[in-house]
């Protein structure tokens, strides 16, 4: 048994020395140590042995085991330790390969777009004003010449919180606000961005779009200085042969009251699909301040004038980058955004 065991553990250690890598020190280990390895069945041999002798084989097992145990830890480190060696020498790196793009974050189309609207008013003098999106019905309504029975109200789907408190359905209540807290007849000069909701959704209308509101007071305005405030700011968002045109219509907080035509951007007035054949886009509502409105804002219409005028963001990034549905802008489709 004893011979078993010397010879048993000098070809062990000899394989052992001799193997070249980690997965045949492995081999090795399940040859010799493992459950039905060599040295183990030496073990199960012992039941064999007189129990005399069978504390002195047990012994020299583990010592064998031992032996065996820390050449392979010995051999595994240094074989490990050649292999990385071995795997480092190869690796290049190929400075010439192209590398990976990354795709840096960018500003989303409609912010783009109301930039550069407040951009251009911001180089005639006007200040940014903003307002609350949770709005009284007193503001949203009321301080711009609609009452509570008024007809108009219905022409905007008002999400209501309380019969008090709304989601503002324009920006307009931002005009009330800074009046209010401004001087009386004081002058004005502001644009109002921000977020407005209505419910309606389709191709052309979202719950939740963007607007700009503007609003100047002083002594002395008068619809020369509307007109020629808006046609500036239009041939500077959609260059300067742009056609402008002034149709008379109706607004409860604006008297007169007029929408505002481009030139279509699509067929230069020729006439499409885009314009309805008439060669003309609708892009504002504009007026000049309802004298019953500067009043209930504590203003005297006998002191100040002013005009002020109201755009969606979206209508005018939809016609700048030619986008034909207004879902696009929330859908967040990566392929759309990153051509911005
Ligand atoms: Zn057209």
């Amino acid at each position: 048994m004893e011979n078993q065991l010397q010879i048993l553990q000098a070809e062990a250690l000899q394989e052992m020395q001799q193997a070249q890598t980690v997965a045949a020190l492995n081999e090795l280990k399940v040859k010799y140590l493992g459950k039905k390895g060599s040295l183990t069945a030496v073990l199960r041999g012992m039941g064999a042995l007189s129990p005399e002798e069978r504390p002195r084989i047990g012994a020299l097992v583990n010592e064998v085991r031992a032996k065996l145990e820390a050449l392979l830890e010995e051999r595994a480190g240094a074989l490990k330790a050649a292999e990385l060696q071995e795997r480092l020498e190869k690796e290049t790196i190929d400075i010439t390969l192209a590398g990976r793009a990354s795709f840096n974050g960018h500003v989303h189309p409609l912010m783009l777009t109301l930039d550069r609207i407040k951009a251009v008013f911001m180089r005639m003098g006007f200040a940014v004003a903003e307002g609350p999106e949770v709005e009284e019905d007193s503001y949203n309504f009321e301080a711009l010449n609609l009452p509570p029975d008024h007809p108009a109200r219905d022409m905007q789907d008002t999400f209501y919180i309380t019969p008090e408190l709304l989601l503002r359905t324009h920006t307009s209540p931002v005009q009330a606000r800074v009046m209010q807290a401004s001087e009386p007849n004081s002058p004005v000069r502001i644009i109002a961005p921000g977020k407005v909701y209505r419910c309606d959704y389709d191709a052309t209308h979202s719950p939740m779009f963007h607007q700009v509101e503007g609003l100047v007071i002083d002594k002395e305005i008068n619809f020369a200085d509307l007109k020629g405030t808006l046609e500036l700011f239009i041939r500077e968002i959609f260059g300067a042969n742009t056609g402008v045109r002034f149709r008379p219509s109706f607004f409860p907080f604006t008297e007169p009251s007029a929408e505002v035509d481009i030139s279509c951007v699509i067929c230069q007035g020729k006439g499409c699909r885009v314009c309805k054949q008439t060669g003309w886009l609708e892009i504002l509502g504009s007026g000049m301040v309802h004298p019953r409105v500067l009043e209930l804002s504590g203003y005297d219409p006998n002191k100040v004038q002013g005009f002020a005028f109201g755009m969606g963001v979206e209508r005018i990034a939809m016609l700048l980058y030619r986008i034909d549905d207004l879902r696009l802008f929330y859908e967040n489709d990566v392929r759309f955004l990153r051509q911005f």
